[in-house]
């Protein structure tokens, strides 16, 4: 995991975010390659192995993803359509969309969380992977763009992982599963969804 993609990890456990605790173990220049991330809060703690942070239940062993294969440009432009990425922007790619994690951040010239991937993925500057049954492990409001895979996702899971989007922040998600209440739907054709967070509503104050 490329250290600064540190910044935007938080712990998954149901209390306020506050930034998580690295200690790290082993590293490779500016990448982490093992250590451990505690949450100060409800002292749980998550393992970064070999690059990938793990949030989830899974144990690492049991996620044996296959070689990684040619990245598919076609899939990558697909999906960096619907979430209507642009330059600098930070995204999450769950399941079968993480394998375009690493196209589309060459691409668009972004940051892709690729986040329970099916088979393996190459880590870069903008390319972090990790593991997190359905719940996004990330700092509320800070991504521009998530996909949502097929892993049954219930309405309650993703109220949560919308909350990790910021106003304006597009979802998708397949057609089977719900759409958050704070998630206006602007496309749907029969296997997804497109939807972007409802700004919220700000009283104007002056400085
Ligand atoms: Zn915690």
């Amino acid at each position: 995991m490329f250290i600064e993609l540190l910044d935007g990890l938080r712990c998954v456990n149901d209390h306020p975010q506050i930034p998580l605790v690295t200690a790290i173990t082993k590293r490779d220049d500016r990448f982490v390659v093992e250590a451990t991330i505690g949450c100060p809060t409800c002292r749980r703690e998550y393992p970064i192995r070999r690059g990938t942070a793990w949030f989830g239940s899974a144990a690492q062993d049991d996620v044996t993803p296959s070689q990684a294969g040619p990245d598919d440009d076609d899939g990558a432009t697909r999906i960096g359509a619907f979430l209507a990425v642009s330059d600098g922007m930070t995204i999450a790619l769950v399941g079968g969309w993480a394998v375009h994690a690493r196209a589309l951040s060459e691409m668009a010239g972004l940051r892709a969380f690729a986040m329970n991937p099916q088979r393996a993925i190459v880590e870069s500057e903008r390319v972090g992977v990790v593991h997190s049954d359905n719940r996004l492990p990330f700092t509320d409001g800070s991504l521009r763009g998530v996909a949502i895979d097929e892993s049954g996702w219930s309405i309650r899971e993703m109220e949560l992982a919308s909350r990790a989007l910021s106003s304006g922040g597009r979802m998708v998600a397949p057609a089977s599963v719900a759409v958050p209440g704070d998630i206006e739907e602007i496309a749907r054709d029969e296997s997804v969804w497109i939807g972007e967070k409802r700004g919220a509503l700000v009283a104007l104050h002056r400085r």
